[in-house]
């Protein structure tokens, strides 16, 4: 599979996804240009995790293909797709309860280290003081290093996906996928992640973000692609797309 721009570090690729008889995604065709951020908004039920889910490999496509830096991954196992330099932010976070925060921030660099998840890993936590190290500076950078011997169950919602997106940053993603990000935070930790964001971005990673918080939106994107009902009806900059009709039809003037 071709791309025209050799900027594109993803190409979803005339993807189409149904549940049943439900159409959840149809005709998807998205490029997603290295070292940018690109913005997936649209009402809920648009399809915006579905695309996502197929994206990393927990879904399969009805029909298409999802090629990342000229590789396909369609047919790829989700883990397959992460240790190829793809990361994500789950809606809900994903994370170790009974482990504090600081051991579930060393667990995605270890797992990359040694390939898997083993109890034997888990004896060796203590020992590594590099990981160890860099999962502070992390924690730091999200915030949240005062937190750290804490454990992760007992966080608020807010300070769980903030303790997820420093997981991801320990894997050194070439693109990371973030799914409402900001989803339950207070507006004072929705502005430390947008700079957080801002952040990662001045060091050139790409990421695709899904976000319900225009002002988040407007933050950060370089590039906005609207989706509803399944198909992407709009796209463009920040500013084309909030003055673009149907988007203020579908979306923005809609119940959000
Ligand atoms: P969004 O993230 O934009 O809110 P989703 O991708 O979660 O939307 O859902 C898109 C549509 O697909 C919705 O109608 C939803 O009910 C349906 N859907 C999502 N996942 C499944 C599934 N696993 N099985 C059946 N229907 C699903
Ligand atoms: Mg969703």
């Amino acid at each position: 599979m071709t791309t025209e721009n050799d900027n594109i570090v993803l190409h979803v690729a005339d993807v189409h996804k149904t549940f049943g008889g439900l159409h959840a995604l149809s005709d998807i065709d998205l490029q997603i240009e290295e070292g940018k951020t690109h913005a997936i908004i649209g009402p809920n039920g648009a399809g915006k995790s579905t695309l996502l889910n197929v994206v990393v490999g927990r879904l399969a496509p009805t029909r298409g293909a999802v090629v990342f830096d000229g590789q396909v991954l369609t047919g790829k196992q989700p883990h397959e797709i992460n240790q190829v330099g793809v990361a994500r932010v789950f809606q809900t976070p994903e994370i170790f309860p009974d482990l504090t925060v600081l051991q579930n921030v060393m667990i995605p660099a270890l797992a990359k280290r040694d390939g898997s998840f083993t109890l034997n890993f888990m004896s060796s936590l203590a020992d590594e003081t590099e990981i160890r190290d860099e999962a502070i500076h992390m924690l730091e950078d999200v915030g949240m290093k005062a937190s750290m011997d804490m454990l992760a169950g007992s966080l608020s919602r807010g300070d769980k996906r903030r303790m997820e997106l420093a997981m991801c940053l320990m894997q050194h993603p070439r693109l990371l996928l973030l799914d409402e990000p900001t989803a339950g935070m207070s507006r004072h930790d929705t502005n430390t992640t947008i700079d957080l964001l801002k952040k990662i971005k001045e060091r050139g990673m790409t990421k695709v973000i899904i976000e319900h918080d225009m002002h988040v939106v407007f933050s950060l994107a370089d590039k906005i692609s609207v989706l509803a009902g399944g198909r992407i009806i709009a796209e463009g900059t920040p500013e084309e797309v909030r003055n673009n009709p149907k988007v203020q039809e579908a979306y923005l003037g809609g119940a959000h």
